[in-house]
């Protein structure tokens, strides 16, 4: 048996807003097993969010002075705002756990650069067209604003193909088990 201690994993995990990415990343957390990163972002915190644990809510002035000083793994621009992943806590919680980021391609795609050992996971619907249309669906939102989000969807899941693995949320339950066992079985094949 090798000597060698078990590195710990690095784990994306994209997916288009309204794949159920949220619920996956929170069953996947109340195992115990991982530890999630915190991003910090600009954009004003949302009903029920809190500050520290949703996201650092930051001003832009400060996003800018941590993207000078190297601060964040990688960053982002969503829809107006800015994302980005605080450096220094992934870097320290690596020694200890596996990591999961909950973040978009172009970030997932600059970590993968930077860490070619960080495994990128998309998680995909069962049908585009369902959640294109619950999209569309709520009615309180303009017209441009679910054009944005429909071709949104549209680019992150044309962003696939430069996935490691594509995991299709039909069944939450099988999605979560087929998640677990992925890492489980990428953890044992990384001793
Ligand atoms: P929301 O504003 O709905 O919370 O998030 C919008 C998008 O930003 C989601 O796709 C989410 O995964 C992504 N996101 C959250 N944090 C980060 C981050 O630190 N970096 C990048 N690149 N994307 C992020």
């Amino acid at each position: 048996m090798s000597n060698k201690p078990m590195k710990n994993l690095l784990i994306i995990i994209s997916g288009p807003s309204g794949v159920g990415k949220g619920t996956i990343v929170n069953r996947l957390l109340s195992t115990g097993d991982y530890a999630l990163s915190i991003s910090c972002t600009t954009r004003g915190a949302r009903k029920g969010e809190v500050e520290g644990k949703s996201y650092f809510f930051i001003s832009d002035e400060e996003f800018l002075k941590t993207v000078e000083e190297n601060g964040f793994l990688e960053y982002s621009k969503h829809f107006e705002h800015y994302y980005g992943t605080p450096r220094k806590f992934v870097e320290k919680q690596l020694k200890t756990h596996d990591v999961i980021l909950e973040i978009e391609p172009n970030g997932a795609l600059q970590v993968k650069k930077s860490h070619p050992e960080a495994i990128l996971i998309m998680i995909v619907p069962p049908d585009v067209d369902a959640l294109r249309s619950r999209l569309i669906g709520r009615g309180t939102e303009s017209r441009d604003e679910i054009e944005r989000r429909i071709s949104r969807m549209e680019y992150e899941l044309s962003k696939k193909d430069l996935y490691d693995y594509v995991l299709v949320n039909d069944n939450l339950d099988s999605c979560v088990e087929g998640l677990h066992n992925l890492i489980k079985d990428l953890k044992g094949a990384n001793i």
